[in-house]
């Protein structure tokens, strides 16, 4: 009988185009200094990251932080790595929609 392998939640964010650097943060939290929401977030940017290469994959997709990314960029320009955190945020958005995590509500997240 032929198993197949799921992708670890860390393959399946790196293989998203413009993720694939994820691995090579070294959370020195410029980021989440940068953010311009960051206030909002229960995990900032710099955290999301370590989590995603943790493995910690429910708590990454069930967090409203990944939703809180209003797509500024300052993390991107500024990251010592070119790790591009927002665009592993819009990747995080995607696969929580497509395996079916749910965006937060407005009653969820006021
Ligand atoms: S700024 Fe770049 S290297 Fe630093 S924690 Fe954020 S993603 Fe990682
Ligand atoms: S692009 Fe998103 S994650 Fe990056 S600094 Fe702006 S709001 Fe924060």
């Amino acid at each position: 009988m032929e198993t197949t392998l799921k992708p670890s939640f860390l393959d399946e964010v790196a293989s998203v185009p413009a993720c694939g650097k994820i691995n090579e943060c070294v959370q020195c939290g410029v980021c989440s200094g940068s953010c311009t929401t960051a206030a909002h977030w229960e995990h900032p940017p710099r955290k999301i990251i370590a989590m995603v290469r943790a493995g910690m994959k429910d708590e990454v997709l069930n967090s409203s932080s990944i939703w809180y990314c209003v797509s500024c960029y300052l993390c991107t320009a500024r990251c010592p790595r070119d790790i591009k955190p927002a665009n592993i945020m819009h990747a995080l958005e995607a696969i929580a929609l497509d395996q079916g995590y749910n965006p937060p509500t407005k009653t969820t997240t006021m």
